[in-house]
């Protein structure tokens, strides 16, 4: 009878530290200086319609003491950055630092996709393991280059520092759709807006908040169920699909959060200029 008392302490204890509540922040480190038209972000929008472009990640703050990037930004000693006219740039770290955070602090880093916007802070967070999939691993590191045309996106140096950070022991590689890697927070894929993008679910409490990336481009697509046109997704039914989905995960639609959607930033508390706390 002792024993069983015991070990039921033990397991309500266990269920009890099994729940972690995040805090989740959006961090904003460079915009383009004009709108662009819809119509670049989502295919069948009219023409006419623009929409203001922002570059961010994500910081998801939890009980346990972990501090996780969703993507890391870009730097912008980076050609693609330049050809694309970021402006109001602002290092990830520096941005992270805003929030009293340094970059040395943060222990995981989850890659949506490997696109140079996303992946290219990483060596900015020399303490972190970074989880990406594994077939967008496999995939950029090898077959992409094989063809006649260079993939788009994907910065050489990128390549370079993932085999490094692969060596060092600190790259994680995830195997397909539905994993919680960390304690409340899974990753899923089936968006293809590269070879095999994952996107985020947070589980906090009451809360659950999907971190969509750019497996929402922008929050046209999802009003409208609209994917990206072709330059944008391997698979247009499954971006679509994935939308649908999220919407069932998201404890409400506006924790479903896109990839460069400025809009995003007035949907939500500001902590400063370039910050907003989604919960
Ligand atoms: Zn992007």
């Amino acid at each position: 009878m002792k024993y069983l008392f015991v070990i039921s302490f033990l397991l309500s204890s266990a269920v009890v530290s099994a729940q972690v509540n995040y805090e989740v922040f959006a961090l904003k480190y460079a915009i383009l200086k004009d709108p662009t038209p819809v119509s670049n972000w989502a295919a069948n929008a009219p023409a006419e319609d623009s929409v203001p472009i922002s570059f961010h990640f994500w910081l998801l703050k939890g009980s346990q003491g972990k501090k996780i990037l969703v993507d890391a930004g870009c730097r912008m000693d980076l050609q693609n950055a330049v050809d694309f006219g970021l402006t109001e740039y602002e290092r990830p770290d520096s941005v992270l630092l805003r929030l009293g955070i340094a970059a040395r602090e943060i222990t995981d880093i989850i890659i949506s996709h490997p696109h140079w916007d996303h992946i290219d802070g990483l060596p900015l967070f020399p303490e972190a393991v970074v989880w990406m999939q594994k077939e967008d691993y496999s995939y950029y590191v090898t077959e992409a280059w094989q063809g006649e045309s260079k993939p788009g996106g994907i910065a050489p140096r990128t390549i370079e520092y993932l085999l490094k950070l692969n060596m060092d022991g600190r790259l994680k590689l995830v195997e397909g759709d539905n994993k919680e890697i960390i304690s409340g927070v899974t990753v899923y894929t089936g968006s293809r807006h590269t070879f095999d993008s994952q996107y985020v679910l947070v589980n906090s409490g009451k809360e659950r908040v999907v971190i969509a990336s750019d497996n929402i481009w922008i929050y046209y697509n999802l009003q409208k169920m609209q994917p990206p046109p072709s330059y944008g997704t391997m698979d247009a039914a499954g971006y679509v699909r994935n939308m649908q989905r999220m919407k069932t995960q998201a404890t409400k639609p506006e924790l479903i959060l896109p990839g460069h959607d400025d809009a995003m930033f007035r949907l939500f508390p500001g902590v400063n200029k370039r910050i907003i706390r989604i919960l």
